[in-house]
């Protein structure tokens, strides 16, 4: 499949990617019984991640969007930009971080400092893939969806410049 001026190929199909979320769903499930997690969901690239597994997640809990920006084209630029800031009412919460996929690790590192700084009660990340050759930076990633190589891919929410984000299925570069 063509996206602008690269080649990409299947790499993780629409029924793996539904397997990978249910697991992750199941395990948050177990953990959070009986409990009131607070999610902040990663925009834009998790928004598909986030859509399927919330409809999986049935603890009560509370929801917000947060933007912070540190990719341009196909590579991180170690900078975090915020576009839409954490909510102050984190406070006291446990907090889950729905993120699509850590690459460096620099993006959540820096993100997490600051919802540190926001006084949550306890903080978790569920990332739905993460590349361990490509991770520079010290972070836990408490529900890892699924390992990678270090290759750039779009696709479930993941955009190459823009696009792709809307792909049902996972591609990676030719
Ligand atoms: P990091 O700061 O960990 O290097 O990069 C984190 C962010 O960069 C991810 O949340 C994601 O939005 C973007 N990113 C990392 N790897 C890829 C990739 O292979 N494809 C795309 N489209 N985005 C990626
Ligand atoms: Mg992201």
């Amino acid at each position: 499949m063509r996206i602008l001026d690269k080649n990409f190929v299947e790499f993780i199909s629409e029924k793996e990617i539904a397997d990978i979320v249910a697991t992750m769903a199941s395990s948050i499930n177990q953990d959070y019984k009986g409990r009131n997690p607070y999610y902040l969901v990663m925009m834009n690239g998790a928004f598909l991640f986030a859509s399927d597994i919330l409809r999986l997640l049935d603890v009560d809990s509370d929801l917000a969007f947060v933007r912070y920006k540190s990719y341009e084209g196909m590579s991180s630029t170690g900078e975090l930009k915020e576009l839409l800031a954490i909510p102050d009412d984190v406070v006291g919460r446990d907090v889950i971080v729905l993120e699509d996929i850590v690459d460096t690790g620099f993006s959540m590192r820096a993100f997490l400092e600051i919802l540190k700084s926001k006084s949550p009660n306890s903080v978790a990340v569920a990332s739905f893939l993460v590349k361990p050759e490509a991770l520079r930076y010290d972070v836990k990633v408490d529900y890892v969806g699924r390992s990678i190589d270090n290759r750039f891919i779009v696709g479930y929410g993941l955009d190459y410049n823009g696009r792709g984000r809307n792909l049902r299925s996972i591609y990676v570069l030719e």
